[in-house]
């Protein structure tokens, strides 16, 4: 049952039917993707929508196409009801909370691949992870044709995939960045984080200092080289158990830095079981 006064749909008939009758009556339309367990941070991406367009469709699908599998698709947090009442909250108009098969019925034969900004980082750590994201992202945002689409700066590779992937495809749809939501500690807000205990969410918090430290080193003319080796070696003195990659890219393709162009510095590290991404401008 439907307790909150957030109006749910579960099919994109039900979706289209709200879309239609709000562009009717001169709306424009934003969209937040989400996988649920919702933070502060996803609550920014529906007000931003919110601010640029006069209605909003949040989504909740726990995509099993974008987890490997060893991953947590199982253990993924999962509350619909807490969510909606997050979202009412926040000023969304609408709850698209498919299932599995209406997402991916039987015979579901394609998959949208976006190439070279999927390829390095965590394209190299999960091979599936991106595929799966475009081919979600894509029907979500065909599914909704919204004016505007809402993704955190927190995934800051897969922002740049759908980018990409809705230039490519000529999607009528414009794919806007937010900044990432932290914590007091300066740890991004993530619903994994809900999987770490006392002492993992204590280390958890510096991870974003270690980035801080090694922007500030590669700014001071330090070695790339050396920076991000350095960094990853701070992490696991940190007590982070692994450290996939720490990596300075350029801003908008990913590749190696190129003196006068904008740079990332991204990190993935494990603690215990938990995987954590973050990322910030250099
Ligand atoms: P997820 O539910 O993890 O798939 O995330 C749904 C959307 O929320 C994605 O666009 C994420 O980038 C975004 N998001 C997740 N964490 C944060 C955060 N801490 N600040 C801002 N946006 C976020």
């Amino acid at each position: 049952m439907n307790s909150s006064p957030l109006p749910i749909v579960r099919d994109v008939a039900g979706l289209r039917a709200v879309v239609r009758d709000w562009r009717r009556a001169g709306a424009r339309v934003g969209l937040t993707p989400t996988m649920g367990a919702l933070h502060a941070g996803h609550l920014s991406l529906v007000r931003a929508a919110k601010e640029r367009c006069g209605k909003v469709v949040a989504s909740l699908f726990v995509n099993p196409r974008q987890f490997g599998p060893n991953e947590d698709f199982d253990r993924y947090p999962r509350d619909e009801a807490g969510d909606a009442a997050l979202l009412a909250g926040a000023g969304c108009d609408l709850l698209y909370a498919p299932d599995r098969t209406a997402m991916y019925p039987a015979g579901f034969a394609t998959s949208v691949t976006v190439a070279d900004v999927s390829a390095p980082l965590e394209g190299e750590m999960r091979p599936h992870f991106f595929s799966g994201v475009a081919t979600v992202v894509a029907k979500l945002l065909l599914q909704t044709m919204p004016d505007a689409a809402f993704f955190g700066e927190k995934d800051y590779q897969q922002l740049l995939v759908i980018q990409q992937m809705a230039r490519d495809l000529d999607m009528p749809i414009a794919i806007i960045g937010c900044p990432t939501l932290r914590e007091q500690d300066g740890l991004a807000m993530s619903s994994r984080n809900a999987y770490l205990n006392a002492e993992e969410r204590r280390i958890a918090g510096r991870l974003n200092h270690i980035l801080h430290d090694a922007i500030k080193a590669f700014r001071n003319g330090d070695p790339l080289v050396g920076v991000e080796s350095e960094a990853a070696r701070h992490l696991v003195a940190a007590g982070f158990s692994k450290v996939d990659y720490v990596a300075i890219r350029d801003a908008e393709t990913l590749a190696a830095p190129a003196a006068g162009r904008a740079c990332r510095i991204l990190a993935a590290a494990w603690l215990g079981k938990t995987r954590l991404i973050d990322n910030m401008a250099v």
